[in-house]
């Protein structure tokens, strides 16, 4: 009984970090675009990219290995916020 409940509580954390990991990447889809280093380009990941692709790619708090859609550039950008962009145009 009181093992069942500990494995309970073990499959509720995942779900939750699961659900938390889901969410920080919707938002950085959603607010924040990538620069190539290489071509000085900005592009933006898709939500659906950025959620199921980044269980399979590696990312690294704000880093994450990207694939530049101009020139095909493919290493670790920083992901910026749209709003910092805003500021400097
Ligand atoms: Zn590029």
């Amino acid at each position: 009984m009181h093992q069942s409940m500990s494995v309970g509580s073990t499959v509720l954390l995942v779900v939750i970090i699961v659900v938390v990991v889901l969410a920080f990447n919707v938002i950085k889809a959603k607010n924040y675009h990538y620069e190539c280093p290489k071509c000085q380009r900005h592009f933006k990941v898709g939500v659906f990219e950025m959620v199921f692709g980044g269980m399979l790619r590696v990312q690294f708090f704000m880093y994450r290995l990207v694939r530049c859609p101009y020139c095909g550039n493919t290493e670790m950008m920083r992901a910026v916020r749209d709003q910092d962009e805003d500021k400097n145009l």
